[in-house]
């Protein structure tokens, strides 16, 4: 059976050969080798060079260069659908990820999400209150149209009306089937 390796993206056999038994740290649960690493043992071979030299006090141009051409690497294999990892990925890949700011980005865009998700959810309330009130002279297509949109702010993941809006949207659609019931069509 093979088994691609998360970093490199290679798919090997899933033998010891090319990826070494994982073994829990600290006392684990029993003691046990639970499986083999995600990642191959070229990769973390390489990862471990990369984050002795990094963490290293005094580097030569060689090995500062072996650092910069690693960036690069793991940067592709990013690209490529990898995930690097190791002291020196997670630095260079956290720096990256700083300097395009995504995860600014990424927080603007859930807050954007759910703050519309809240304002909807609190307009959809009005809504149903407007309308248990709205004075009734037009179609009565005109109001099916109104809780039609109303009712779509209101639904679950089962895709029917949440308890939270079950009541107000019954009251609703009683009062407009009532209007369209009596309506005097001309
Ligand atoms: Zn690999």
């Amino acid at each position: 059976m093979n088994k691609r390796c998360k970093q490199c993206m290679r798919l090997l056999p899933d033998n010891e050969e090319y990826f070494r038994p994982y073994t829990p740290r600290g006392k684990g649960l029993r003691k046990s080798t639970v499986g083999r690493n995600t990642v191959c043992r070229e990769c973390e071979k390489t990862n471990n060079v990369a984050s002795r030299i990094w963490k290293q006090e005094n580097k030569s141009p060689k090995e500062l260069d072996f650092l910069e051409k690693m960036a690069e690497y793991y940067k592709m294999l990013v690209d490529k659908g990898g995930s690097p990892i190791g002291a020196y990925a997670k630095h260079v890949l956290e720096g990256a990820e700083a300097m395009t700011n995504s995860s600014a980005t990424s927080m603007d865009s859930i807050l954007a999400n759910i703050s519309e998700q809240l304002s909807s959810r609190d307009a959809a309330m009005m809504e149903y209150d407007r309308l248990l009130v709205l004075e009734l002279t037009e179609e009565p297509d005109v109001y099916q149209d109104l809780l039609d949109k109303v009712r779509e702010q209101s639904l679950g993941a089962d895709g029917r009306v949440t308890d939270k809006y079950r009541e107000k949207f019954d009251a609703v659609a009683t009062r407009f089937d009532e209007y369209e019931d009596n309506y005097n069509w001309e």
